[in-house]
């Protein structure tokens, strides 16, 4: 293949495809979760959980606790005198507040978050965060948020921190604020190919949202063109659009052929020059392919099927699809966000069984019967369908580990093959 941009002749994919919709119960973790990502990707932020023992035993449980290093996330526990109203919450969460600021110099940033039991007692955190911000500006902004795991998926706390974060953004004002601004959490060295790819092309006033520190945030304004490299982003998308900036449909930056239209997004936006855009990218893609070749005779044809869970599912669908040869049993999402992922759906072969929201029996029913060799779900399904014999793979690791991009597109693969091929070992043992 010699072009550099595979425009592969196809059909409008599943772009106007019938979804199957359904509202069942559901079975996928709360938005406390990306405290985890987020409290490492902001460095001077702390995340204080307003919740019960349980939204603790969570976040210690999945981020695990250094008991030498000072943590940046801990939970305000609601305990029974709260909840019959014997104590005045707001009361408790002024003195735990001030305790942790006096000792904490280094909190920058502090957002509380909200969780199932702050939202059943109606503890207005909004009104709370604003007064804790009037005693400590200056020092440390306080801003609010809900985890809350009420009729919302994991990776609705990412979005509902970054929106929450996007008014403090300033105004772009001066010559130096950037045009290209990527929004969403990705790996650290994830975002520096990034920034370095996009420079290397001209695009020199570029930068990352959320930023590693709080006090470097980057401004937006009317010229800011937001690029997203993670799709489940609607309402920080709706507050950037609200201050003006733009946002640039594409396929999201996983696997080689994502991420190069990801990138051709941006350098035509920017009116990069085709031959400066090919000369950037042509020696990343190609890693990348040799990278990707390598999985995929594990891969072809192999059958996957998804439950919603991180809203990742289309785009790592289309990759797995189109560049590793696997065939989509059924593709759930949580959400299925058009504006976002509408040239997702272009790209998924016509006639993939598409699904938005769970019905989580009758989902297991149809996974059972269409007989996958793997299949993307929760971690609360992963353990019973491993017990049934069927292959999994969670879906919270794809959030957690650095898969965008030319260099991580193999690592990519690589976590598909992986338990595909545990599974043959253990199959060859039990012979
Ligand atoms: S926020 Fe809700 S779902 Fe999440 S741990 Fe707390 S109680 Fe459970």
């Amino acid at each position: 293949m010699n072009a550099v941009i595979d425009f592969r002749p196809r059909d409008a994919g599943c772009a106007d495809a019938p979804v199957l919709r359904e509202r069942g119960q559901r079975e996928v973790f709360c938005g406390l979760t990306g405290i985890i990502w987020l409290h490492r990707k902001i460095q001077d932020a702390f995340f204080l959980v307003v919740g019960s023992r349980t939204c603790a035993h969570l976040i210690q449980s999945a981020a695990g606790v250094m008991i030498f290093a000072e943590p940046r996330f801990a939970t305000a526990i609601i305990d029974d005198r709260d909840l019959a109203g014997l104590a005045d919450a707001n009361d408790e969460l002024d003195r735990v507040v001030g305790r942790l600021l006096e000792r904490r110099p280094d909190i920058k940033l502090l957002f509380l978050v909200g969780s199932c039991p702050s939202e059943v007692i109606k503890l207005d955190l909004h009104r709370a965060a604003q007064r804790l911000d009037g005693v400590f500006r200056g020092r440390t902004r306080v801003l609010n948020y809900s985890g809350s795991g009420i009729e919302t998926t994991f990776t609705q706390g990412e979005d509902a921190c970054l929106a929450a974060l996007v008014p403090e953004l300033p105004a772009a004002a001066s010559a130096a604020a950037p045009d290209l601004l990527l929004v969403g959490t990705v790996a650290d060295i994830v975002e520096d190919q990034f920034l370095r790819t996009f420079r290397a092309m001209g695009i020199e006033r570029v930068a990352a949202f959320p930023p590693r520190r709080s006090t470097e945030l980057p401004a937006v304004g009317p010229n800011t063109r937001i690029l997203l490299t993670q799709p489940f982003l609607g309402d920080t998308v709706r507050a950037l659009e609200a201050r003006g900036a733009k946002h640039l449909a594409a396929p999201f930056p996983l696997g080689e052929e994502g991420t190069t239209l990801w990138m051709h997004a941006a350098a035509d936006a920017f009116n990069v020059p085709k031959a400066r855009f090919e000369q950037v990218v042509a020696p990343l893609q190609e890693r990348a392919r040799s990278g990707i070749a390598r999985y995929r005779e594990a891969l072809a044809g192999k059958r996957i099927f998804f439950f919603p869970d991180s809203q990742l599912e289309l785009p790592l669908a289309r990759f797995l699809s189109r560049e590793l040869g696997m065939q989509l049993l059924e593709v759930g999402t949580p959400y299925l966000h058009r504006q976002l992922l509408g040239k997702e759906l272009e790209l998924l072969p016509a006639g993939t069984a598409l699904s938005e929201g769970q019905d989580v029996e009758r989902q297991l029913d149809r996974c059972e019967s269409a007989g996958p060799d793997i299949v993307v779900c929760g971690l609360g399904l992963a353990n019973p369908l491993e017990s049934r014999g069927i292959t999994t793979k969670w879906s919270i690791e794809l959030v957690f580990s650095p898969i965008h991009g030319f260099d991580q597109a193999a690592d990519l693969a690589e976590l598909f093959a992986r338990p595909l091929n545990r599974r043959d070992r253990l199959v060859a043992l039990e012979r």
